[in-house]
């Protein structure tokens, strides 16, 4: 195996998961000889891309699926297609000769094209999004999923994105939508190892416990890093402790870092403890790294 996939998410908005998804680039690169591809899958709002003033785009392609449509030439209302549909996406009403579906609700599954005995269903293509390519530097690349405004398709738009990045040579950095969702799910669930990245408060704990329950039940190594440690509680730290969960680090809070993040400068004038904090951290994942897969070593 040549890549290796570390996923980047928080089980709530705001706590920095963006600025340690880009930090972490920086340091891996700086770290180890790897190659290094972001993949920016908050593709409702990505915004990754701000933190790199070199980025240029590569190149664009847009993301199209196919979905199920009615000729209603052909329709004869018999209902078959609407109990194959799991979805419930399809509206016919024999009385009022009406068979239409709702694109937004087909997930292309294509059962009513094998439940529609005259031939009746047919797929359109529907471009749902789109897969932005940045070079950052020699050894740095950013892919960016871009979800159609109006779309629903978010955990597509993301499988396409990962299928076009996950096999990089190197070190794949997963940015995951927040919140503990489908396209949360999407992101994380084949990472080699994801890092949450909460803050200790308790709207950050109370997240945090969502998405470790969801991460516990997906079987997927994880740990976590605190950031803005310093303000807050310590009952993040208990229960991470009580549930025996990886603290990787923390970030702590320092006013003219917050400073630079507004600025969107994330990788220049970092402050000495935000440095050493980052290398530690980059020190620990690298050991997961190597220790857990042994061939990228080689
Ligand atoms: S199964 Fe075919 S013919 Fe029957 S309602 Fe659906 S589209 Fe129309
Ligand atoms: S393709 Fe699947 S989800 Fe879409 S309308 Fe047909 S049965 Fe429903």
């Amino acid at each position: 195996m040549e890549s290796y996939k570390i996923a980047v998410a928080s089980g709530k908005g705001g706590t920095g998961k963006t600025s340690v998804s880009v930090s972490l680039c920086h340091y891996l690169r700086e770290c180890t000889d790897k190659d290094i591809t972001l993949a920016d899958c908050d593709v409702e709002e990505p915004n990754d891309k701000i933190f790199f003033s070199s980025a240029a785009l590569q190149n664009s392609c847009s993301i199209v699926r196919s979905v199920a449509s009615i000729n209603n030439n052909r329709c004869t209302y018999c209902r078959q297609c609407v109990e194959y549909c799991e979805f419930n996406a399809i509206v016919v009403i024999p009385s009022a000769q009406y068979a239409e579906i709702n694109s937004s609700l087909c997930h292309s599954c294509g059962a009513c094209i094998v439940a529609c005995k005259y031939d009746a269903v047919y797929e359109e293509p529907e471009i749902i999004g789109e897969v932005n390519n940045y070079s950052i530097s020699d050894n740095i690349l950013l892919a960016e999923g871009v979800l159609k405004i109006g779309s629903t398709m978010q955990t597509a738009v993301i499988r396409d994105l990962k299928s076009r990045v996950c096999n990089n040579k190197g070190i794949v950095v997963l940015d995951s939508p927040p919140g503990t969702s489908c396209p949360f799910v999407e992101t994380v669930s084949d990472a080699d190892y994801v890092v949450l990245a909460t803050e200790p408060t308790p709207f950050g704990l109370h997240d945090l416990k969502l998405a470790v329950e969801v991460l516990k039940q997906l079987n997927v190594d994880f740990g976590v890093i605190v950031n803005k440690s310093g303000i807050g509680t310590n009952d993040v730290y208990d229960y991470l402790n009580r549930e025996n969960v990886e603290l990787i680090g923390e970030i702590p809070f320092i006013k003219e870092y917050a400073g630079n993040y507004a600025k969107g400068e994330l990788t220049s004038n970092i402050p000495e403890i935000i440095d050493s904090s980052y290398r530690d951290i980059t020190d620990r994942l690298i050991q997961h790294l190597y220790i857990e897969k042994e061939s990228l070593s080689r």
